[in-house]
Formats: structure tokens, C-alpha cells, sequence
């Protein structure tokens, strides 16, 4: 049997210093450039176009849009909050409305979870705002990963699967649609099995 298939590969295209949006100082960076190659038996061979591109900080390992390394960027502080940040609000948003019903126990969960994990806190008026924004989004939760993986490392891939964990821990029980979902939702982002395994493993270990 011949196993061929598709990855994005990554590479650095540049190194420098910039203004981190989310360290709110300045910090070594990686400009960093996903290649999709066609892979022979997990080997990439040939490259098929450009992926994406991100912006990664040394220090905090944010990843940012390539603009935020234009120093004549605007002080819009959503458009340079972190992908992992705005990704976890939208994943976190969709899994909510995954059922058709938002109860007010299930934001209030949601909005712990991103204030939790994110660094700019968001008021339960902004999360309602969120939420009409996101309905209007008809795409699933497996779309928007394919879309937002490439700007992601495994940084923020860690950070979004532990929030679906922590959603789908918060009603006290973890079922076997739950662990299916978190594991194609890290298939989808690249990351092996194992690796998501590992982190639901060490999740566990942290709960008990
Ligand atoms: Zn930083």
C-alpha cells in the first residue's frame, strides 16, 4: 500500500525584533512560513503553495499576523491579539452553540475558560456581542481549524485543545463524543495522536 498524503511544513523567513502585542514589550521574533508539500509515506516531497504565515514572539510564543511587524500599524488591539486567543474564542463560542441553546450557566463557564486562558479579559456584554458575531458565521468548528491551523504553533494547538477540554470537563463528566470531537479537532490542526493523547493524559493528572 503507497500512504501519500498532504502536510504544511514549516520555516523561518526571517528573525527580528518587534513590538509584541501581547508581551506589550519588545521581543525577538520568528516570521514563520507554512509550505503544503505532498507527502510520500509521511515524507514531504513536493511543495504545493503557500499555506500561511505568521508571526511568532520568542518570549510569550504568541503568533500574530504578518502586519503587526509594520510599524505603522494601527493601535486595534483585536486585530493583534494573539491566533491562539482569537481562536479560542471562536472555538469555544461554537462548541457553546454546538446543542442550539445558550443558558446563561454555559457562558458564564466560557467566559471563565477564555479569561482564563487569553490575556485580554472580556466583559460578559462583550461575549454576547461575540456570540451574534460567531452565529453569523455559518461554518463549522472543523472548517475554522483548517483555516486558523497554519497560524498556529504547537503552542497555541496545546493551549486550544486544553480549553475544549476544559469545556468539555465542566459539566463534571467526559464522554466519548467529547473525546472524539478534541481529537479531531487536533487531527484537523496536524497534530499526531499521541501528542493530543498527551495532553488529555496530563489534563487528567492535573484535575486529580
Ligand atoms: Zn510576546
Amino acid at each position: 500500500m503507497i500512504i501519500f498524503g498532504t502536510r504544511g511544513v514549516r520555516s523561518t523567513k526571517a528573525t527580528g525584533n518587534f513590538d509584541c502585542p501581547q508581551c506589550e514589550a519588545d521581543r525577538g521574533y520568528r516570521h514563520r512560513k507554512v509550505t503544503q508539500f505532498f507527502t510520500l509515506y509521511f515524507i514531504p516531497l513536493i511543495p504545493l503553495g503557500n499555506k500561511g504565515e505568521y508571526v511568532e514572539c520568542n518570549h510569550c510564543k504568541g503568533t500574530f499576523i504578518t502586519r503587526v511587524l509594520d510599524s505603522s500599524k494601527s493601535t486595534d488591539k483585536e486585530a493583534f491579539m494573539a491566533m491562539y486567543e482569537q481562536a479560542i474564542r471562536h472555538v469555544m463560542v461554537k462548541i457553546m452553540l454546538a446543542d442550539g441553546v445558550i443558558d446563561n450557566n454555559e457562558k458564564v463557564a466560557v467566559l471563565a475558560i477564555i479569561n482564563k486562558y487569553g490575556h485580554n479579559d472580556m466583559s460578559s456584554f462583550q461575549l454576547d456581542d461575540y456570540i451574534k458575531e460567531v452565529q453569523a458565521d455559518r461554518s463549522d468548528i472543523s472548517t475554522y481549524l483548517k483555516h486558523v491551523g497554519p497560524a498556529l504553533n504547537e503552542h497555541g494547538k496545546e493551549l486550544l485543545i486544553k480549553c475544549a477540554l476544559d469545556v468539555a470537563y465542566s459539566d463534571g463528566h467526559f464522554d466519548e463524543s467529547e473525546r472524539k470531537m478534541i481529537l479531531d479537532m487536533g487531527t484537523i490542526m496536524e497534530m499526531s495522536s499521541a501528542h493530543i493523547k498527551g495532553i488529555m493524559a496530563e489534563f487528567v493528572e492535573q484535575l486529580n
